[in-house]
């Protein structure tokens, strides 16, 4: 008599990009984020490549991340929500800041806004400054969580004390409401430490590699981190972070803690907004 096979086959990995450019990708791209076990990815205001000539830019940025790409992503079963602000990059000129900060309250009723963010230090300016205090006030009166970008290279340590600093000073933020993105080896304690969250960003020529990654995590332990692909119009890769999975995995450790690191870990940052509600 035949016997019947009752061995059922491990669930299909489900994960959470947290942090894509994706009006800068083909749809194709949100195809593949779902057969690849995607199931909600964030989308950060950054900057678009150029800088913006007016305000009225931002304004059909915003339209477009609370709009458009909820549908594009919807048509492949993807939950998208965003995050609004002007970028650091953009942030120079303190009077198209101001103009673009006032444009955001309303668009913060999108049911898909997460909070304010990306917001950071690029080249760690004086004006840079200013309006990261001016975003960072925002988010605190309009109870919002936030994300925030941390410069590259040899300005990332002292960036990310400039950026702590000004943190510490509004009380009105509590720390873990606040998650500080492209974390490295050298500062990422000193993110934890604050009481922050910390992504990183899995780049394929700047920023962390899946290794790197992976040995950070296995150093500082997986509370409070999440990994990211920060996918967007330049060189990058939208399957990163499943691909940092298969790290995680060829390290031998256990399924558990990739679905900790892709999956309940934004889970549990991201439902801090009242927003975020997984299907
Ligand atoms: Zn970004």
């Amino acid at each position: 008599m035949a016997r019947t096979i009752t061995a059922t086959p491990s669930p299909p990995m489900r994960y959470i990009e947290p942090h894509a450019h994706m009006v800068s990708r083909v749809t194709d791209d949100y195809e593949r984020l779902a057969l690849a076990g995607c199931v909600a990815v964030c989308e950060p205001a950054f900057w678009a490549g150029f800088d913006r000539s007016s305000a009225a830019g931002f304004y059909d940025y915003f339209r477009q991340l609370t709009v458009t790409e909820p549908l594009r992503a919807a048509k492949y079963g993807l939950q998208h929500y965003c995050w609004l602000c002007i970028n650091p990059k953009e942030s120079e000129d303190v009077k198209l800041a101001t103009e673009v900060i006032e444009l955001i309250p309303p668009f913060i009723k999108n049911t898909n806004v997460l909070g304010i963010g990306e917001i950071g230090l690029n080249k760690n300016s004086r004006n840079e400054l200013k309006v990261l205090e001016m975003h960072v006030d925002l988010a605190a009166r309009l109870g919002q969580l936030v994300l925030v970008h941390t410069p590259h290279l040899e300005d990332k340590l002292k960036g990310t004390r400039l950026i702590l600093d000004v943190l510490k000073n509004e009380r009105r933020l509590p720390p873990e409401r606040i998650i500080i993105d492209h974390v490295e080896e050298h500062t990422v304690r000193l993110v934890l430490d604050a009481g922050h969250w910390a992504g990183m960003t899995l780049y394929p020529e700047t920023k962390c590699t899946a290794a790197r990654a992976v040995d950070i995590l296995e150093t500082v332990g997986r509370e409070k981190l999440w990994l990211n692909s920060a996918c967007d119009w330049g060189v990058s890769d939208p399957l990163a972070v499943p691909k940092a999975a298969l790290e995680i995995k060829r390290r031998g450790h256990p399924e558990a803690q990739i679905e900790d690191v892709l999956f309940n870990n934004p889970k549990k940052f991201l439902s801090q907004s009242p927003n975020f509600k997984l299907d």
